[in-house]
C-alpha cells in the first residue's frame, strides 16, 4: 500500500484544529486535516455564545485559585492573540460589557483573583451601570464592573483562519471523514466522501483535536476508555434584549451577549450530562432555569425565541467544574489530545502543542542555541 507521508495529521476542523494547522503550516510542518463533517466546525466552535473571554469568569468561577488564574492567564493570551490579528471578527468593538457580582461579600475574592491573573476590570457604581444597562432590571445592592470580554463572529474568525490555511501548498483538507483507521501508530488509512475515497497517510504527529469525537476513536482503535464525558448546555437566541453586553458572573446566572440585532445567552456553570454524542434533547429543567432566568432581569417576551443545544466536553474531570479549563494529554508518544475549554484557550494550545513538535523535529536549517545543546544532567562542572 502507498502511504502519503505528512508530518502532522490533525483529526477535527472546529478552531482548535484550524488555528493549530494554520501555526504548524507557517512553520513550514506539512498537515492534512481530517473532518468528519461536510461543513468544517459543525460543533461546538460555531454552535456557543461567542464570548471571546479575557479570564473574568474563570478566574472567578473555577474554585482551585492556581487553577482559576492559570485558566485565566491563557484566556488572556488567546484573548490579545485574536484581537491583534483578527480585530474584524469583533462584533460591535466599542459596546460595554458589564460584569455583575450579586453578592457583595465575593468583593475580594473577584478583584484578588482578577489581579493575579491580569484580569482588566474597572468597578463601576450602580447608577452608572444603571445608564449603560437601561434594559436590565439591577439592584443597588449588586457589584458592578466593566470588563473586557466582547462578542466575536466565530463564523468570520474560523473562515478568515481558513482561508489563510489555503494559501499554503503542504496543506489538505479531507472532509466526510467517516472512518479512521489506523495500520500502526504511524499509519492510517481515512475513508471519506460518498464515493469512499481513501487516503493513506504515514505521519510523525497526530493532533486529535475532535472534541467529544476522539473518545470514540479510542475507543474503537486502540480500546481505550478515555475520561472524557460529554454535557448539554442550552444557549437562547433571541431579538437584541440589551445595547451593551451583560456578564452575571455566579453560578446558575446568565450572560447576555449581542450579536447584530441579536442576542445570545447562555447560563453560567449548568449543563446536564448527556445520555450519548448524539442527545440533543432540550431538557425542561435546563431550558426553563435558562428562560426563568433572563425574565428575572428582563421584560422577555419574544415568542419566537430560539433555544438550542450544544455539547460541552472534558477530560477527566471528576468534580463539577467540567468543560472550563483546556485539556493537553499524550496517551502515545507524538499523540496529542487538545481539548480547549473555550475558544480563548486555541491559540495557547496550538502554541504550546506547535513549540513541541519544533522541539522534537529538531529541525536542522537554523542553528542551535547553547541551551539546545545543554543536557541538566550531564555530569560536568565548569564551576570547579
Ligand atoms: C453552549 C456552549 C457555549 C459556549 N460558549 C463559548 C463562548 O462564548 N466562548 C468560548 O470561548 N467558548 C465557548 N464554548 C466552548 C467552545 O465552543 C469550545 O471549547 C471549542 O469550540 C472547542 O473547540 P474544538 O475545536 O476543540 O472542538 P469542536 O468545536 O468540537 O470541533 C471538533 C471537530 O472535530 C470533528 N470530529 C469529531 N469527531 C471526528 C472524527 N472521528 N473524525 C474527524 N473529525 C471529527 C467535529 O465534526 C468538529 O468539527 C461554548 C461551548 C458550548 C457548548
Amino acid at each position: 500500500m502507498n502511504y502519503k507521508k505528512y508530518d502532522v495529521v490533525i483529526v477535527g476542523a472546529g478552531i482548535m484544529g484550524l488555528f493549530l494547522a494554520k501555526k504548524l503550516l507557517t512553520i513550514g510542518l506539512s498537515v492534512i486535516i481530517l473532518e468528519k463533517g461536510s461543513e468544517l466546525a459543525n460543533g461546538p466552535s460555531t454552535k456557543n455564545e461567542g464570548i471571546l473571554h479575557r479570564g473574568t469568569y474563570h478566574s472567578y468561577a473555577i474554585d482551585d485559585v492556581g487553577e482559576s488564574i492559570e485558566v485565566a492567564r491563557k484566556c488572556i493570551y488567546g484573548y490579545d492573540q485574536i484581537l491583534a490579528q483578527y480585530p474584524e471578527v469583533f462584533e460591535e468593538f466599542f459596546l460595554e460589557t458589564i460584569a455583575i457580582i450579586k453578592d457583595k461579600k465575593n468583593y475580594l475574592k473577584a478583584i484578588n483573583r482578577w489581579d493575579k491573573a491580569g484580569v482588566l476590570y474597572k468597578n463601576i457604581t450602580y447608577e452608572r451601570a444603571k445608564k449603560i444597562l437601561p434594559e436590565v432590571k439591577i439592584s443597588e445592592e449588586f457589584l458592578y464592573f466593566k470588563i473586557k470580554e466582547k462578542a466575536i463572529n466565530t463564523r468570520l474568525l474560523l473562515h478568515t483562519i481558513l482561508k489563510q490555511i489555503g494559501s499554503f501548498d503542504n496543506i489538505k483538507i479531507l472532509r466526510g471523514v467517516h472512518q479512521i483507521k489506523f495500520i500502526d501508530k504511524f499509519k492510517i488509512s481515512a475513508t471519506y466522501g460518498d464515493g469512499d475515497g481513501v487516503e493513506n497517510i504515514n505521519f510523525d504527529y497526530i493532533v486529535y483535536s475532535s472534541g467529544k469525537g476522539t473518545k470514540k476513536i479510542f475507543k474503537e482503535e486502540f480500546n481505550i476508555e478515555l475520561p472524557i464525558r460529554v454535557f448539554k448546555a442550552l444557549l437562547l437566541v433571541t431579538k437584541r434584549l440589551s445595547k451593551n453586553n451583560v456578564y452575571f458572573l455566579d453560578e446558575r446566572e446568565v450572560s447576555i451577549f449581542q450579536h447584530g440585532d441579536k442576542s445570545i445567552i447562555g447560563e453560567t456553570k449548568y449543563n446536564k450530562p448527556c445520555l450519548n454524542d448524539e442527545d440533543y434533547e432540550i431538557d425542561d429543567d435546563l431550558k426553563h432555569s435558562l428562560i426563568n432566568k433572563v425574565k428575572e432581569y428582563f421584560d422577555f417576551d419574544d415568542k419566537n425565541a430560539m433555544i438550542f443545544c450544544s455539547h460541552k466536553v472534558d477530560y477527566g474531570g471528576e468534580n463539577d467544574f467540567h468543560s472550563l479549563d483546556s485539556k493537553l494529554n499524550e496517551p502515545f508518544n507524538n499523540h496529542f489530545i487538545a481539548m480547549p475549554g473555550k475558544m480563548t484557550e486555541a491559540p495557547w494550545l496550538a502554541d504550546y502543542i506547535m513549540r513541541e513538535i519544533f522541539k522534537r523535529k529538531n529541525d536542522s536549517i537554523i542553528s542551535e542555541r547553547p541551551c539546545d545543546k545543554f543536557t541538566p544532567d550531564q555530569n560536568i562542572s565548569l564551576l570547579n
